[in-house]
């Protein structure tokens, strides 16, 4: 039972064939047997969970559970958690509990789904390998010498590991899809505005996106639904009418051998040259060998500026940090250094005691760039850029449905392969950048193993506001393929 997908735990819940105590309990097992060798997360609190999980059972017995109710999920530690400790895996905020809820959790809970805990990240979001968490490391479960991903690598740790079904995370650069891939999960980011960012702690405002973590693209789906709305206290939220993300996935195919006939897969040549382990591009063909015989089209596209993603993210995303994290000076937030002189000396002493080297070096970039003398030169071209990079994508989706590539150039990485060369680990995410400059929907989804038997995934991006269909597309996938079920050999449960 604890295998299963939302989906499934949704129909076992409301055919009363299990409750959601019994879930709870059977999770919170599972976390205290598993979590030790994985450390994905960073607050538990079982009391919480098992009352949750109670109020849902008694939500189901009188006939008002809806889709989700019941069903376990856990928060990446930057949505703000009513009552719960929200620590954004920084000292900063190592003792700071949430007064409020985020809206993206606040939206989960109203649909009954039971929290089961506060995700291990890297140090506000910033990483790729969950080793700047001020918590410590997680381990990937396929194998704990080598890293989950990042920065929501807590959530896609016990996803894979099934400590939980499902799990939230964020995506400013490839933060959901590149440690879901690192830990063979399915993980999506949505249109940016799509889901409010009211509660969640800000890394790069303009970027910064919500989206969930499952073992399917209809588990991510169903989430989905619950997740997105529009939020007056977050101004870039968007007002749109609901939509069901799950509806094509419901509907019949004309031929079911081939239900993605007529749709057309854009392979961008910048996305399958050198740099990719020949693994990961194996496996990403035969996933477009399998798509061929679903009924889909390849097309050659290019996308001419995405070569420039990495360098325009590393001037617009510290920029953007280095003012919001502004605000945690030891006066409104979290931790204050016990020692100093004068306010100022107090501002210093906190931040240079609060925050860890990799936050630094975001604040140092982003002031830099957009300081005086540099603002033109820096952040105004990149912005330029950045403009352009939205644009290839826009010409591109006037010919194809989906665009699809590997979601990272390598498999997870062993610790401290990468830490002391931050290039390197910023070139990680070179696929997964555009989307967010761009602000288009984005997801990975498992589509084998490279030769030391480490998951692979693919990436796919589609147009603005065509999520259910791109979830759909992954969706036939899964039905033909069995990746996204296998099961991490690096832990037993
Ligand atoms: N790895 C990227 C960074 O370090 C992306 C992080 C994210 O998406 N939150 O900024």
């Amino acid at each position: 039972m604890l295998d299963s997908t939302v989906a499934q735990l949704a129909r076992a819940l409301a055919a009363r064939k299990v409750s959601s105590v019994e879930l709870a309990q059977g999770y919170l097992e599972r976390i205290a047997r598993i979590n030790p060798a994985l450390n994905a997360f960073i607050t538990l609190d079982p009391d919480v969970s098992v009352a949750h999980a109670r109020a849902a059972d008694a939500r189901i017995a009188a006939g008002g559970g809806g889709p989700l109710t019941g069903v376990p999920i856990g928060h990446k530690d930057l949505f703000l958690t009513e009552g719960w400790r929200t620590t954004c895996g920084s000292r900063m905020l190592a003792n700071f509990v949430a007064p409020y809820e985020s809206h993206v959790t606040a939206q989960l809970k109203a649909a009954g789904m039971v929290t089961m805990g506060k995700m291990n990240m890297d140090e506000y979001a910033m990483g790729s390998s969950n080793e700047t968490s001020y918590f410590g490391t997680v381990k990937n479960p396929w194998n704990t010498a080598l890293v989950p991903g990042g920065s929501s690598g807590g959530s896609a740790a016990a996803v894979a590991s099934r400590m939980l079904p499902a799990a939230t995370g964020t995506d400013t650069g490839g933060s959901i899809r590149q440690p879901a891939m690192f830990c063979g999960i399915t993980g999506m980011k949505p249109t940016y505005g799509l889901c409010s960012r009211y509660g969640m702690i800000a890394f790069a405002s303009s970027l910064d996106q919500a989206g969930p973590f499952a073992k399917t693209a209809e588990d991510c789906a169903l989430l989905l639904n619950s997740m997105v709305g529009h939020d007056a206290r977050d101004a870039t939220s968007l007002e749109r009418p609901r939509e069901d993300y799950t509806r094509h996935m419901a509907a019949a195919p004309a031929d079911p051998a081939r239900p993605l006939e007529g749709i057309r897969i854009g392979l961008p040549r910048e996305y399958f040259g050198e740099g990719t382990a020949p693994d990961v591009l194996a496996a990403v063909e035969a996933a477009l060998a399998e798509y061929r015989k679903l009924g889909a089209t390849t097309v050659d596209i290019s996308l001419p500026n995405v070569n420039l993603s990495v360098p325009v993210y590393y001037v617009i995303a510290p920029a953007e940090a280095s003012s919001n994290l502004s605000r945690f000076d030891g006066v409104r937030y979290g931790h204050r250094a016990a020692h100093y002189d004068d306010l100022l000396d107090m501002y210093k002493k906190t931040r240079a005691e609060g925050f860890g080297a990799e936050v630094k070096r975001r604040i140092l970039i982003g002031t830099y760039v957009l300081s005086a003398g540099y603002y033109d030169a820096y952040y105004l071209k990149a912005q330029q850029v950045r403009r352009l990079i939205a644009e290839d994508h826009v010409r591109a989706f006037r010919d194809v449905d989906v665009i699809m590539g590997p979601t990272a150039p390598s498999t997870a990485f062993a610790f401290g392969d990468k830490a002391d060369d931050p290039v390197q680990m910023y070139l990680n995410d070179i696929f997964t950048i555009a989307a967010n400059l761009a602000g288009l929907p984005a997801m990975s989804v498992p589509c084998g193993f490279d030769g030391r038997g480490l998951p692979v995934g693919l990436h796919l991006v589609a147009n603005y506001f065509d999520e259910a269909r791109m979830l759909d597309i992954a969706h036939r996938y899964q039905q033909v393929t069995d990746w996204h079920t296998r099961r991490p050999t690096g832990v037993t449960a």
